[in-house]
């Protein structure tokens, strides 16, 4: 185990997870295609993120639209059996993770929620989508104003 790289450690970790859905794959892809470096499930952090990108102080939530209960999404309806199960089961989770992002916000850490309805199967529409988001966030722009090659130009290198 000691033998193993942080990267591929970090690796066999993300295979490891259940939670290792596609919409989150598709996001990590993307982001790494735009020349974002980033860390998995930093457990010292509050609620685990499942993307944690230190040098902007961000932290990125790949939510599952049931699990967390994206609001006035079609994902996101009950199962109609041994409904208040879920209803209780799904209201903690909700609970949960408005908990974790006052805490992350707290400490100083800036958080973004993506949907996993709103993260399209095509890689370059998941790409595009992210680098909204990113722009969006003040990501995309500060990364270009320190210089660093933007990704219209990674892009054209691909
Ligand atoms: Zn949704």
């Amino acid at each position: 185990m000691d033998k193993l790289t942080k990267e591929q450690r970090s690796w066999n970790m993300s295979r490891i997870k259940s939670k290792d859905t596609l919409p989150e794959m598709l996001v990590r892809h993307a982001l790494w295609h735009m020349g974002y470096r980033y860390r998995l499930y930093y457990k010292k952090l509050p609620g685990k993120p499942d993307i944690v990108m230190p040098k902007y102080k961000t932290v990125i939530f790949v939510h599952g639209c049931f699990w967390h209960r994206h609001e006035n999404c079609k994902e996101a309806s009950r199962p109609k059996s041994n409904s208040e199960y879920w209803e209780n089961k799904i209201g903690r989770n909700v609970e949960r993770d408005k908990k974790n992002i006052d805490m992350l916000e707290q400490l100083g850490w800036k958080v973004i929620v993506i949907w996993e309805c709103q993260i399209d199967k095509n890689v370059d529409n998941a790409i595009s989508f992210l680098k909204k988001i990113l722009i969006e966030n003040n990501i995309l722009s500060s990364k270009l104003k320190n210089g660093t090659m933007p990704y219209d130009i990674l892009e054209s290198r691909a």
